[in-house]
């Protein structure tokens, strides 16, 4: 979704569906406050009742209007007149008295529930979350509701077709196909059913369960719902034996439940997290309570799930971007109504309802798919927190690289810290080498030294991993002749070459060209690509290791919901191999036969114009190296470089992350950065070159107006990428180091944005504590 524009709200305009299927639309607000916070009253109402609703318009304020015919309660959702059209709103509050005049009140149109759908918890952070982020709180509270919901569907169960096992399959011969055998194992050990998608995704075919269906050791249905803690035995698998560090962790944070506290679990790659979430669960679920489970959006695997599913009876629910609206509404519906134990989501899933909430672990805290970034561009993580307080629960943070933000607030005493210093099982931790690569003899980007270790690695029966954090081809095509570069024609960026199928690809706006074969600025005909992405390193690996399979998992290889699994499996068969990947590998498999991990290019992040480059490069390498030795072999990593010197990458190689991250924050305050300072980012975009920049400028003139002295105000200055989609992005930033300075700030200048009339195509937004400058 784009930036907000006000007034008019036709960029948030969606079209919304009622019971009726009659198409809703908004892009008009008819009481347009004039002062853009409250509305000029004439006359007082104090007799009768008025239902006050949250709207999703930008406006950042409520609407009050007559009642319905039917009964109505604060979390219902309405339909109401809004304009010359109608919208779904939520219930806040019924109250007897308003200040909109007589003449000016409407009527609810439509009560959409007969019970609150949201619950006052929800409704709570929403609030919070709308002041927070400067943001509609009717627009909030949208995006709180799956989609069914948000066009005004009922809130039932609906159709979604689950399987489940017959009774005592066990009785009967057991199938003869091992996948079959194994979709059947699942089955019995769901007796709550699993979805089509779900199977899906583990990779059980259609084939494969028509095949049970047919030998009637399986059928299909619709679940039925119970509350999970009618389920006697909730633990089906057996713990692991903790060992001492876990055994503390897992103490301290089940002490605590019952009431609020941050707990962050420092724990290197392999050190047992996991089980320690695993079990202080079942020490929430032994008091009837129910966990919410977020994890990053690549970090949702069918196999994290499967780790929850096999060690506990009650239901377990996802919610993901994979799932189909139906699949989503379904699951938010057995959180919402207590029938779900564990919720297992990824970053929206901080709003879920969910009546009996009595712990929330965040899993790789660090990560940034926590942070929305368009629209209301929240942290997941820090609502955790604030959820947390609001439900008095523990939040367990966990990361074996935890953010600075993180790790000042645990530093700081405002969390309990707790580690996991050595990894679990016999697995010891890997060994990093810096290769430099000036004067190296190099293969498309591949230093022969490293060819001649993972020669050694492969012969000894093992698995390499080669990390490159770009796709494509290569990153760039260059004009031998004339040494122009491809650019994109609609951002101030290089189009990446891509090899299958042949194509120019610009990854900021997916535009995408024919391969030019002639220059367009000299017409000669050398381009030549420049750079390697994954595509070329496969490319290459091939040629010198003709006798290993080399896999890429990348998006590219695994569009297909099947490849990325069929990949999986043949590293999970332990064979000698070389898997090669971006970004997608460093998180979350296990693979105990990989004994070298390879970084192709440690370079690019530590030189980033982001002031988080660095803690990001730092937090990968990290996360990439964990994956090598986590078997009963001992692991290498080895980290090609162009400067090996750099301080922070050889504390980083030499002395771990947590060093590391020591070296960043001495830096981070010596320029008031975040965890430091705080920071707000106004963002404005046009199609037009000047007009985000004029806006704040201006912007920036009503700031320092109103501005104290504890708040500084930089910029305007350009985008890092200025141009992106045609569009021209300018950025102000506002500095405080107190959060109340910074919000008072924002809001006056807010408060100047809504007030403008702007031309359609100059947007705006606020991003607080924003993650990407870019
Ligand atoms: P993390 O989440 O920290 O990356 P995991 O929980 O996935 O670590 O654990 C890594 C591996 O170690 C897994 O295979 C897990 O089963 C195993 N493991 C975890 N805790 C123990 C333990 N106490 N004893 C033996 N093995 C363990
Ligand atoms: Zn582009």
């Amino acid at each position: 979704m784009l930036p907000k524009n006000i007034p008019k709200g036709n960029t948030l305009a969606i079209s919304l569906k009622v019971h009726s299927q009659r198409q809703l639309r908004y892009d008009h607000c008819p009481q347009e406050p004039k002062d853009g916070h409250s509305m000029s009253s004439n006359s007082v109402h104090t007799s009768n009742k008025f239902i006050r609703v949250a709207i999703p318009t930008p406006l950042r304020r409520l609407f009050d209007y007559l009642p319905p015919t039917m009964p109505v309660a604060p979390g219902c959702r309405v339909v109401v007149p809004f304009g010359p059209r109608e919208l779904i709103g939520i219930v806040l509050a019924i109250e007897t008295s308003t200040d909109v005049p007589a003449d000016k009140l409407k009527s609810i149109v439509n009560v959409l529930d007969l019970e609150p759908l949201l619950p006052a918890q929800v409704i709570k952070l929403c609030q919070w979350t709308a002041r927070y982020y400067h943001y509609s709180l009717g627009e909030t509270l949208m995006l709180a509701l799956p989609k069914n919901l948000r066009q005004g569907k009922p809130a039932f169960y609906g159709k979604v077709v689950h399987w489940f096992a017959t009774d005592n399959p066990q009785q009967k011969p057991p199938p003869q196909a091992k996948k079959q055998r194994a979709a059947l194992e699942l089955l019995v050990s769901n007796p709550e059913g699993v979805s089509t998608t779900e199977l899906k995704d583990l990779g059980f075919s259609q084939t494969v369960l028509k095949a049970l269906e047919k030998n009637h050791l399986a059928y299909t249905g619709e679940p039925t719902p119970q509350p999970f803690t009618d389920i006697k035995e909730p633990l089906k698998g057996a713990h692991l034996r903790l060992n001492a560090e876990q055994a503390y962790a897992c103490e301290a944070v089940t002490g605590g439940l019952g009431s609020y506290r941050t707990f962050l679990l420092e724990g290197v790659t392999g050190s047992g997290k996991t089980e320690v979430y695993l079990q202080v669960i079942g020490a929430a679920l032994a008091a009837g309570k129910q966990t919410l489970v977020l994890v990053p959006e690549i970090g949702l695997t069918p196999q994290t799930v499967r780790r929850f599913r096999d060690r506990y009876a009650v239901p377990v629910v996802c919610l993901h971007s994979g799932l189909n609206d139906g699949e989503r509404l379904q699951g938010w519906l057995a959180a919402a109504r207590g029938s779900a134990g564990i919720v297992i989501a990824t970053r929206s899933g901080i709003f879920t309802p969910l009546p009996h909430l009595g712990l929330i672990i965040v899993d790789e805290e660090h990560d940034g798919s926590y942070k929305q970034q368009d629209s209301l561009r929240y942290n997941a993580r820090d609502l955790a927190i604030i959820r947390g307080q609001q439900s008095r629960c523990p939040v367990v943070l966990g990361s074996a690289t935890p953010s600075l933000e993180t790790l000042h607030n645990a530093r700081h005493g405002k969390y309990i810290q707790l580690h996991l210093r050595q990894r679990a099982g016999r697995a010891r931790p890997p060994t990093m080498m810096l290769l430099d690569m000036r004067r190296q003899t190099l293969k498309d980007g591949l230093a022969s030294e490293l060819l001649q270790k993972m020669t050694t690695h492969l012969e000894l029966g093992n698995q390499v991993m080669v990390f490159l954090n770009r796709r494509g081809y290569a990153p760039s095509m260059i004009c031998h002749d004339c040494g122009t570069l491809i650019d994109c024609p609609q951002c101030d960026a290089h189009m990446t070459i891509h090899r299958y199928p042949p194509h120019m690809h610009c990854h900021h706006c997916d535009l995408q060209q024919a391969i030019p074969w002639q220059c367009p600025s000299c017409q000669g005909r050398k381009l030549q690509p420049v750079g390697q992405g994954t595509e070329r390193i496969e490319q290459s690996l091939c040629q010198h290791f003709p006798n290993y399979p080399v896999l890429r998992i990348d998006r590219d290889t695994t569009r297909k919901k099947m490849a990325l699994g069929a990949m999986l499996d043949e590293v999970h068969s332990g064979k000698p191999c070389i898997v090669l990947g971006t970004q997608m590998l460093a998180k979350g498999h296990h693979f105990p036969n990989v004994t070298l991990v390879a970084i192709i290019n440690a370079d690019a992040g530590l030189f980033s114009a982001d002031f988080r480059g660095p803690e990001r490069t730092g937090q990968l390498i990290t996360q990439v190296a964990g994956r090598a030795g986590r078997g009963d072999k001992p692991g290498q990593v080895i980290i090609q470089t162009y400067n090996p010197r750099h301080p922070a990458l050889q504390l980083l190689a030499t002395q771990g992350y947590s060093r590391f991250a020591d070296s960043l924050f001495a830096e981070r305050r010596q320029l008031n950065l975040p965890p430091q300072g705080y920071l707000a980012l106004i963002r404005t975009e046009s199609t037009r070159p000047q007009e985000s920049e004029a806006l704040l400028m201006a912007l920036r003139q009503c700031g320092e107006e109103q501005q104290g002295s504890q708040v500084s105000i930089l910029g305007p200055i350009p985008a890092p990428m200025e141009k992106r989609q045609g569009r021209y992005r300018w950025h102000l930033l506002v500095q405080a180091n107190q959060r109340n300075h910074l919000h008072q700030q924002v809001n006056t200048m807010v408060g100047y944005l809504e007030c403008q009339r702007l031309p359609k195509q100059l947007k705006w937004a606020v991003d607080i504590d924003p993650q990407e400058m870019s």
